[in-house]
């Protein structure tokens, strides 16, 4: 059994949904961190069989918003010397903010750059709302 807490100082992305992992991986853009950085496929879950784990090294400032789009079944452990320190889950954002464009060619955020694009969340079968058009973005045509 692999220890989740193998890192000195940092943040482990734990319980990451099988497959998502490289996902996060690359969409953190951590190929460009200097910090030592493990990516785990296929770990063994006692929640749930098998998880994807991400551990970054001397690393604390993680964009929960966006992971939260990205996996919302993660589990984020603060380490700080050997120990975890915090532990936050993440959730689909109420709102997003900025990350995602609608897709409307009508609507005012689509035309305007300085329009910054705005969602609610509806539920999570039919996704996001555009705060301008009102035009519903399923969580699966998100794109980030
Ligand atoms: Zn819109």
């Amino acid at each position: 059994m692999l220890k989740v807490a193998s890192i000195k100082n940092g943040v482990v992305i734990d319980h990451i949904t099988p497959g998502n992992g490289l996902k996060i991986f690359s969409k953190l853009n951590l190929k460009d961190i200097d910090e030592p950085v493990i990516l785990l496929r296929n770990a063994d879950s006692s929640k749930a069989g098998k998880k994807d784990v991400v551990k970054i090294e001397n690393f604390y400032d993680l964009p929960l918003e966006y992971l939260g789009i990205l996996d919302s079944n993660i589990t984020i452990n603060y380490i700080k010397d050997e120990k975890i320190i915090d532990k936050k889950s993440v959730s689909l954002p109420l709102k997003i903010k900025g990350i995602v464009k609608c897709k409307n060619p009508r609507c005012i955020s689509f035309e305007q750059k300085d329009v910054s694009p705005e969602f609610t969340l509806n539920n999570r079968e039919d996704g996001y709302i555009c705060s301008y058009c009102e035009e519903t973005t399923s969580l699966k045509r998100i794109k980030l």
